[in-house]
Parts: C-alpha cells; sequence; structure tokens
C-alpha cells in the first residue's frame, strides 16, 4: 500500500499542492498539510511542491491474501413479491461455470417471507446450497437487514465470490455489502472468467464504451461482481439435484430497519424489450417521429417490442425504458431488426447477444452490418412498408430481401 508522505520540515505550506489536487485529495488545515481519501496517488502535488516536501512512500506492503481461505461462489438471489427474478438464473449459470473451471460449487443466498417452495426450486438448477432467510420482515427488500445479514452469511462461509444482478436492488445492495466486507466491487460485468489462481476477471465497458476493462480484486476476497440482466445465458435444469436448503437462524436485531413499507403496488410494465422474443429498432436514420409509428407497425406484426437508440430518447421521441445499450436495456431476444441505426459499440453493447440481428441501413459501410447476420442495404421508409405488407399477406419476408 503506498501513501503520499509530507516533510513537515521542508514545507512551507504555500498551498500549491492544494491547489494542483484535482480530487480535493490534500487539505492545509491548522497549519499542516493533508492527505484525504480522496487522494489518488496521482503525484501532481509531488510535481507542484516547489521545494521537494511530499513524496510518495511505497515501503509499506499490502495485506497478503490467504486464498485457500476463501471458497465457492454465492448468488444473491432476487425475490420480487415471491418471486425468483430472473436474472438469478443467469447468474447461477455463470456461477456453476466459474465454479466448474475453480473446482468449487455454487450457493445461494436468499431472503424474503414463506419462500421454502421457491427455495427448493433454486436447487433444481445445480446449486448445493440454498441459504434461506424466511421471515415475516424480510417480504419486501429493505437495505438494512439485507446487508447485514449477508454479511453475516459471508463473513461464516467465506465465499470467494459474490454475484448479484444489476438490477434496482443488486445495485442497492452490492456496494453496501462490498463496503462492509471492505472488498472490491465490478459493476455490469459483460464478461467473467477465472485465472488459474483464482482471480476474477471481471470485463466491462469503460470511458464510454470504448475500451473493455478487465478488472481484478489480487488482494481481497469475496471478489464481487454484479452483471445485468440478459447478459448472460442462463442456468438449465438439472435431472438429478443434489443441494440442500438451510434455514440459518435470525438474529432479530440484524432486522432492525429504518424503513417502513407502507404498501406494494406493481409497476404496470407494457410491453417490456427486455422480455420480447422480437425487437425492432429505431435508430436516427427514422429521420421524424413518425418513422416509430411505422416500425412500431413492424413490431406488432411480429409479435415484438419497439426499442431505441439513445438519440431518439434525447430527442423526446421515445421513453428511457426502450433505449437499447450501454446506458439503456440489454437485449438478448430471438431477432432484432434494427433500422437506421449506425451501430455504434454503446448500442452494439445492448443487442449483440441477440439469437438473429437482422440490419436496415442506407449506409453500405454502416458498422451495425459488421456485427449483423443478414442486412439489407436501402431506405427504411421502402423496405420497412414492404415486409409489413408481406407478413399481412402471410408471405415469407424473403420475398422482400431477395427483391431488395
Ligand atoms: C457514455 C455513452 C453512453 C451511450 N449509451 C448509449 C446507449 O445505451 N444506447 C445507444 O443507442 N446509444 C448510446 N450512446 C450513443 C451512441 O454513441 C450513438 O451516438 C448512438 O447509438 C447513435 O444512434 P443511431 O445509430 O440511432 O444514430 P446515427 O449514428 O446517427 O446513425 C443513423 C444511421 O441511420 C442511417 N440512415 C439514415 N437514413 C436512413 C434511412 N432512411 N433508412 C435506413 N438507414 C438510414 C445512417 O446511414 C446511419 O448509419 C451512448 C454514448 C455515450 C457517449
Amino acid at each position: 500500500m503506498s501513501h503520499m508522505r509530507v516533510d513537515h520540515d521542508l514545507c512551507t505550506l504555500c498551498g500549491e499542492c492544494v491547489a494542483a489536487c484535482p480530487f480535493d485529495g490534500v487539505t492545509m488545515e491548522s497549519g499542516v498539510i493533508e492527505f484525504t481519501d480522496s487522494c489518488r496517488l496521482c503525484r501532481l502535488c509531488i510535481k507542484a511542491c516547489p521545494t521537494g516536501a511530499i513524496w510518495l512512500d511505497k515501503s509499506e506492503k499490502g495485506p497478503v491474501l490467504d486464498r485457500s481461505k476463501y471458497k465457492d461462489v454465492l448468488v444473491f438471489a432476487e425475490q420480487r413479491q415471491g418471486h425468483i427474478q430472473p436474472v438469478t438464473y443467469e447468474l447461477i449459470g455463470k456461477g456453476l461455470e466459474l465454479a466448474k473451471a475453480l473446482g468449487e460449487q455454487v450457493t445461494v443466498f436468499l431472503a424474503g417471507y414463506d419462500l421454502g417452495a421457491q427455495g427448493k426450486e433454486l436447487l433444481n438448477y445445480g446449486v448445493s446450497h440454498v441459504y434461506l432467510y424466511d421471515h415475516a420482515e424480510l417480504e419486501h427488500f429493505r437495505i438494512e437487514p439485507y446487508t447485514a445479514l449477508m454479511v453475516e452469511l459471508v463473513n461464516e462461509i467465506r465465499p470467494n465470490i459474490i454475484l448479484m444482478g444489476a438490477t434496482p436492488v443488486g445495485r442497492s445492495l452490492a456496494p453496501r455489502v462490498a463496503a462492509r466486507l471492505r472488498t472490491g466491487l465490478t459493476a455490469d460485468c459483460t464478461s467473467l472468467s477465472v485465472k488459474n489462481n483464482g482471480d476474477l476477471v471481471q470485463t466491462r465497458p469503460a470511458f464510454g464504451g470504448n475500451v473493455m476493462a478487465q478488472i481484478i480484486t489480487p488482494r481481497h476476497r469475496p471478489q464481487m461482481a454484479t452483471v445485468r440482466y440478459k447478459v448472460m445465458p442462463a442456468a438449465n435444469r438439472v435431472a438429478e439435484p443434489q443441494g440442500q436448503v438451510t434455514y440459518p437462524a435470525i438474529d432479530e436485531g440484524l432486522l432492525r430497519s429504518g424503513i417502513k413499507v407502507m404498501g406494494f403496488r406493481p409497476h404496470q410494465v407494457t410491453s417490456s424489450i427486455t422480455d420480447a422474443e422480437i425487437v425492432v429498432a429505431a435508430g436516427r436514420g427514422i429521420g421524424r417521429p413518425e418513422g416509430l409509428e411505422l416500425l412500431g407497425k413492424l413490431a406488432g406484426q411480429l409479435g415484438g417490442a419497439l426499442g431505441v437508440t439513445r438519440p431518439l430518447v434525447e430527442q423526446g421521441w421515445a421513453d428511457y425504458t426502450q433505449q437499447i445499450g450501454m446506458s439503456g436495456r440489454t437485449i438478448r431476444p430471438r431477432l432484432y431488426i434494427g433500422c437506421g441505426i449506425s451501430g455504434a459499440i454503446q448500442h452494439v453493447a445492448g443487442m449483440r447477444s441477440a439469437d438473429v440481428i437482422f440490419a436496415i441501413n442506407s449506409d453500405p459501410k454502416a458498422s451495425i452490418f459488421d456485427v449483423a447476420h443478414y442486412g439489407l442495404v436501402g431506405d427504411m421508409y421502402e423496405i420497412v412498408p414492404l415486409l409489413i405488407e408481406a407478413l399481412q399477406k402471410g408471405e415469407s419476408p424473403n420475398a422482400v430481401f431477395q427483391a431488395g
């Protein structure tokens, strides 16, 4: 562990280091230069100091990690109104793959009320253990008890890896658990693998999606990652489940919360692009809002949902819940039809896992064609009405492709 140090005999309290720090990492209170938690060890203060009073001390060794004390992959099973959320099965699928590579097993943390059947059901997906915290106080997600119980379990079973969904619940719970455990957390991973030494390689987009960063947590355990829904394939049911459900004793003190749930009103979801088997997506190439009506019609014909790229949301033509991509939703439909979409990396990050990608674009060099399985070069205002007509007549859209 490195630290910034100050030689107070050389320091003239000129304040150059405070002014040079872009992170508010240096303060000069009570006549002493001090470094705060915001210091990033960027060394700008060293360069700015006219008397050479500041230096980076690398002499302190960090804690030595005993990897052998940690094993297994712990999955946070998210439930809402007693229903296990589908991201859970995707985390179990990835967890089983990682556990196999490490020669370990997958265990599950599940909290809620009257969830015996759901706990047993999870065993059908190949997990070795479900720790079920069943209590009326846990029926709805409340951050304090969920954090306290999860931290208690982790301290007891010492998992090597913890996986959570990058859902509103997971995004709230994961950082709190990570902070209590004093370990690292990588959010919104798009890929996970393990090195021979057990380090989890957590890949996620960085710098606006232009770089895929690979992050490891070599000095701390557990290694924690969140993964968005629809990024990983779900686990399959196993023929002969071997695991068991354990009901750990619940310390009532850990259930204390400042949040009182007054009631629950489910959010009315119309057609969700995340769950749709077929998604028709509109890009800036539609040029005018009427293009959305046309593509909505195509989506309706196919029994699918209508998605968009970010510029259409920014223009106020579509709702954020329809945005596909890095800062929108990740989708994994059987069929994706992109119309007037260039194929920017931030959009592709949210749809590249579709089974079949079909693109319509007037520019033959558009990068959407690099990821598309099928493509038509042309004006979507000419092609899409032909597709709709063919579908209305019950004809195969192939006729349109051949004409194109
Ligand atoms: C941090 C960050 C996060 C981002 N997150 C997202 C995100 O989550 N989702 C997202 O979508 N974007 C995101 N973006 C924006 C992204 O970089 C692109 O700007 C955006 O995806 C481009 O949208 P588009 O393809 O609709 O538009 P354009 O890039 O303008 O492409 C329009 C395409 O339409 C074609 N076209 C024009 N007329 C026609 C026609 N009549 N028929 C057929 N084709 C036609 C053109 O040839 C062109 O290829 C993000 C950007 C940043 C910096």
